[in-house]
């Protein structure tokens, strides 16, 4: 009986997919605490939430082998292609921000991935919102709000449940029956893993909570033309994705928050507009004195897509990412992406240009939790040692 496991990958990960493999491990099994994928590749820990025998031992070994196939078997290194680099801007502290955050009582945690946030957080992200609102207004985009749910047949119409089906979260309700909602209201507790009550109390699911923005906008305009022919919008919404044991402080969260500015139009208006965003934002990141960078990257999506869709993102650079600098960790966060989806959502739901043509989308995204940790992690707490105009928005 053993609660380390220690897995010789019957493919050795090459360095590119090790913190992929990596997050998809945290999946394989429920019995997974934490998994760990040496950076030579050739070796993977998994830590176990309780013993196990040989039989079981075998299982997960099994399917851990699984993972490493479908992800390394044939994969080749993207070509990371890096637009812009300023991650070595002078910043102001290098402590773990998690330990004054704590502190300061800035960040509570709920659950797993859910927090409640202080005032100078909520102050920041604010701040970084009016930076967002900014960008929205030069592109004359109007705002829109979205509902935190999001139905079932949506999502399947453009195929996220083959992509992202780690990630999801369902929303159900007890069934319509008397015998059901009485022995609920009476029996209903919780133990350490949840509540107590019997699946078949619940409905189907016909609606999850929503993992991204721009798809609610997408949505509204299917199976018409588009009115004008292109379209700007803006959106900021509660978004959803379980990260099961990746979860890590306001780095990864399963409730967090997304600002978005979506462009729908010809293939030149989206990816035109991608761009002339990406070059406003650089401006504003200039202000503030970010340190960050933005390159090429792909969206996580699940083992059996992953290679295909990974190689395919990267190589009609179809997603940038804007990388802040976590000092005291020495690594990177994305904080925000520019995306270009080309004809995919245009065909999927039938969004058609004047000329019969499926609409190509784009969205920039921000994540405001991810914006104002990095923030914090780069400048500290001293709000006086702030950039002027950041000061000046928490002191108001
Ligand atoms: P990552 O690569 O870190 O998993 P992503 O590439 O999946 O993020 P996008 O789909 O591009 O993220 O979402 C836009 C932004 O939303 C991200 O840049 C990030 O700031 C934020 N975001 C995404 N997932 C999370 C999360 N689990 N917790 C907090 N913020 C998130
Ligand atoms: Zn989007
Ligand atoms: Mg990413």
């Amino acid at each position: 009986m053993t609660d380390t496991l220690e897995i010789t990958p019957a493919l050795p990960i090459p360095e590119f997919l090790v913190g992929e493999v990596r997050s998809k491990l945290a999946y394989v099994d429920e019995t997974i605490r934490k998994a760990e994928v040496a950076i030579s590749g050739n070796r993977i820990t998994l830590h176990l939430e309780q013993a196990v025998d040989a039989a079981l031992e075998a299982e997960l070994t099994a399917k851990v082998q699984r993972v490493v196939t479908a992800m390394v078997k044939g994969a080749f290194k993207p070509k990371v292609q890096v637009l812009e680099d300023y991650l070595d801007r002078p910043v102001l502290y290098a402590e773990d921000p998690n330990t004054e955050l704590l502190q300061r009582g800035e960040m509570h945690q709920e659950t797993n991935g859910v927090y409640t946030l202080g005032p100078l957080v909520t102050r920041l992200m604010e701040y970084f919102e009016a930076q967002f609102l900014d960008l929205a207004d030069s592109f004359g985009a109007p705002p829109y709000r979205f509902p935190t749910l999001i139905p079932a047949q949506y999502l399947q119409r453009v195929d996220y449940f083959r992509a992202f089906p780690h990630s999801l979260t369902f929303v159900t309700h007890l069934r319509e029956d008397l015998d059901v909602i009485d022995s609920f209201s009476q029996h209903a507790a919780c133990d350490e893993h949840g509540l107590n009550t019997a699946p078949d109390s619940f409905s189907k699911i016909q609606a999850l909570l929503s993992p991204a923005v721009c798809y609610h906008l997408y949505f509204a305009l299917a199976d018409k033309p588009l009115p004008g022919g292109k379209l700007a919008a803006t959106s900021v919404g509660n978004c959803f994705r379980y990260e099961s044991s990746n979860l890590v402080s306001l780095e990864r969260l399963w409730n967090f928050t997304m600002r978005e500015v979506i462009f729908v139009g010809p293939k030149e208006y989206v990816l035109d507009n991608r761009e002339t965003a990406r070059n406003r934002m650089r401006d504003v990141f200039e202000r503030i004195g970010l340190a960050y960078r933005v390159e090429s990257a792909n969206d996580p999506f699940f083992i059996g897509e992953f290679r295909k869709q990974a190689a395919f993102q990267s190589a009609f650079q179809l997603k940038y990412e804007i990388r802040a600098r976590l000092p005291f960790k020495d690594s990177t966060l994305a904080v925000g992406s520019y995306n270009y989806h080309q004809d995919f959502f245009g065909r999927s739901l039938n969004i058609t240009l004047e000329d019969g043509s499926p609409a190509h989308t784009g969205c920039v995204a921000f994540g405001l939790e991810r914006m104002a940790y990095a923030f914090l992690a780069q400048f500290g707490f001293d709000v006086e040692q702030w950039p002027a105009e950041v000061r000046q928005a928490v002191k108001k």
